[in-house]
Order: structure tokens, then sequence, then C-alpha cells
């Protein structure tokens, strides 16, 4: 890594390659940032140092909660399955979409200049209130057809797909 990578507020035990792209989104944030801030150079270190004080900020289990709530929120959101109280809370963690967005976009980009550790890629989906789906049960009855030729059906139990496998799309 490039010395000019490293921020000068970054926290010993965290480094911006064990950050995913969304928590560096959670962490640009939360930092001193101006919104309207434009990328400088082919590679910003300003911006690193904006994701290093946004992890000194919230401190990094905050960060991945919020990037897992995040993760949670648009996969929602991407199914038109938000409900009030879900988007309530996105709301005020992130009172600025317009904040969210940019800082989204920039954490993207830094990718390209730092990348992510495989260990850091493993952010996982969550769903901050009920599940709009299965209403926190974790699970969803189905009538599932095993095999179109026999007419064989299965019922029963399945884990729910929106608030219990996680994982990015
Ligand atoms: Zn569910």
């Amino acid at each position: 890594m490039p010395a000019t990578l490293v921020a000068p507020h970054l926290p010993p035990t965290v480094l911006v390659e064990e950050l995913e792209a969304m928590e560096r989104a959670v962490a640009l944030y939360a930092s001193d940032m101006p919104t309207r801030y434009r990328l400088r150079g082919p590679e910003d270190t300003a911006v690193i140092g904006w994701i290093t004080q946004g992890v000194a900020r919230l401190g990094r289990e905050e960060i991945r909660q919020r990037a897992s709530r995040l993760l949670g929120h648009r996969k929602l959101w991407l199914r038109d399955m938000t409900t009030p109280e879900i988007d309530r809370r996105h709301k005020e963690r992130f009172p600025s979409k317009r904040r969210l967005n940019i800082a989204e976009s920039m954490a993207s980009t830094t990718v390209m200049w730092v990348g992510i550790v495989p260990a850091a890629r493993n952010l996982l989906a969550e769903i901050d209130g009920p599940c709009p789906r299965c209403d926190d049960a974790g699970k969803l009855w189905v009538n599932q057809v095993i095999d179109d030729a026999s007419g064989w059906y299965e019922e029963g139990y399945v884990p729910c797909w929106v608030c219990q496998n996680g994982g990015a799309e």
C-alpha cells in the first residue's frame, strides 16, 4: 500500500482495506467530508482520511451494523417492501439522502484505490424492524412444486428469503 494512503487518524486496529464499500460509505457519511466535495486527482487521500475519521467517530462495530442495516434497507427498497418503521429508522441514521448517495458513490470509487480484503467481503443484510415478509417468524410456508411431471408437491417452511439469507444479492 502506498504511503500516501496511510491516513493520520487511522485507529491501529482498523485499516481501510478491511472495510467493505458500504461500510466506507457509512464512515464517510459520519465524517467531516463536505457534501459538495468533488474528488481530486486519481487517488484522493482526503477521502481515505474521512473514511478513517468516520470509523474513529462511530467505532468499528457501529460502522458494520449501520452498513448491514443500510444493505437490508436497500434490499427491501429495491422490492418496494420497506415499512414506515424501517424507513423511519433508516432516515434517523441517514437524514440526508443526498449525502448518503454521495458517500456511497465516493466509497465505491475508493475500492479502485484501496481494494477490499476477502475477509471483509461478508457484509450481511440486516432488517432493522419487523420483517415485512414473515413478520419476524424467520420462515415462510411454501407450497413448492418439486416435479412438474409427477405433480408431486411438497409443503413446508423455508427460511424467510428477506430476513434470513443475509448476504448481498
Ligand atoms: Zn423475514
